[in-house]
């Protein structure tokens, strides 16, 4: 199965045009039209080689939305024309602990990613959505709702799913107070969908120019975090926090916010640790610290269905293809409210 799209041929070069072989559909699998693909920051982490594990050439994009052009022999729950996304992962072993408890994200063996994985069949890496098809196994695969804006909804099989799984797994609940930290692409679909589960969202960040924003997005109450008097007025009264920063930051300020028994629950990941933090108030208050990755194909569908109900799409600039390079030198500034997304048939003949 022929596709096309763009590839990073090395870490130091642009992307550039590359036609690639799928493989050919199996019984589970379907084939996918992609309409559309996110451009998430790991894209860019990957492309440039900056987690040392790309392999090359690498097409990336893991925030997938499309319509199902063809389906395996095996596929009874999809069928041709259904409107549907793939995220992160397209499959992984099945069997594990993990896998049996439904929960792919965390297979002990590791999920085979949308790019840059072993693609299991046909050898050589998976390749991912900047591309006009991609063939996937069926079970990878969720449903869009019909009354969302496909073009906005693909950043949420990434990262919608990414700040969706730790609000459902500490149970987040109406009235219960959640902060969030940096208003970045995971940290706008952070403040949407807690809002929206009815949650007090309270937007931490270091750039007050921001805060005019976060409030139109739904969170109830910005703090600038390097006004101590701010972060002070915060203190003891959140249940929760995602923090969605990856820069290396000082976490005890975060700490002293939470309430007895609150969580800190980390989704970036620095390229560098930490400052490792106090542990006397996490003794005295019986607090947390948390990770978590991504989420299952069984939360990606919740979230999407919850979406779907509350309208919730994010906050996206789209554009062509032969974009990207623009797109990533202007994430890295910090120049996008808050996901690039491609538009496939932007410019295609
Ligand atoms: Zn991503
Ligand atoms: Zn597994």
């Amino acid at each position: 199965m022929q596709s096309t799209g763009m590839a990073a041929k090395a870490a130091d070069t642009p992307l550039e045009p590359f036609t690639f072989e799928r493989r050919e559909l199996q019984a589970t699998d379907v084939l996918i039209d992609i309409h559309y693909c996110g451009v998430c920051h790991s894209d860019l982490h990957m492309a440039r080689n900056e987690w040392g594990v790309s392999q090359f050439p690498l097409v990336p994009g893991h925030e997938i939305v499309g319509r199902v052009l063809a389906t395996g022999d095996a596929v009874s729950h999809l069928k041709i024309g259904d409107v549907v996304g793939v995220g992160v992962m397209v499959d992984s072993c099945g069997h594990c602990h993990s896998c049996s408890r439904g929960e792919e994200q965390y297979c002990e063996t590791g999920f085979t990613a949308t790019y840059n994985g072993d693609e299991n069949v046909i050898g050589g890496k998976t390749f991912g959505g900047y591309a006009d098809n991609i063939v996937v196994n069926s079970k990878f695969v969720v449903a869009i709702p019909a009354s969302l804006e496909l073009s906005a909804v693909a950043p949420l099989l990434c990262a919608g799913v990414t700040t969706w799984s730790p609000l459902r797994h500490w149970n987040l609940q109406p009235g219960q107070r959640v902060g969030v930290i940096g208003l970045g692409g995971l940290g706008h679909m952070a403040v949407k969908l807690a809002s929206a589960m009815g949650a007090e969202v309270v937007l931490f960040t270091t750039s007050p120019h921001k805060g005019v924003d976060a409030l139109r997005l739904g969170a109830h109450q910005v703090v600038v975090s390097t006004e101590p008097e701010q972060m002070a007025d915060v203190a003891n009264s959140l249940d929760m926090i995602l923090d969605c920063v990856a820069a290396p930051h000082d976490l005890d300020p975060l700490l002293a916010t939470l309430k007895t028994n609150g969580h800190l629950v980390l989704v970036g990941i620095p390229d560098a640790p930490h400052a490792a933090p106090n542990v006397t108030p996490m003794v005295f208050k019986r607090l947390s610290i948390a990770g978590t990755s991504i989420g299952s194909i069984k939360e990606t569908q919740e979230m999407l269905d919850f979406c779907g109900q509350h309208g919730i799409v994010a906050d996206v600039e789209l554009i062509a293809l032969n974009e990207v390079e623009t797109a990533f030198e202007r994430m890295l500034k910090g120049e996008v409210k808050y996901r690039f997304v491609i538009d496939m048939k932007a410019g295609r003949a």
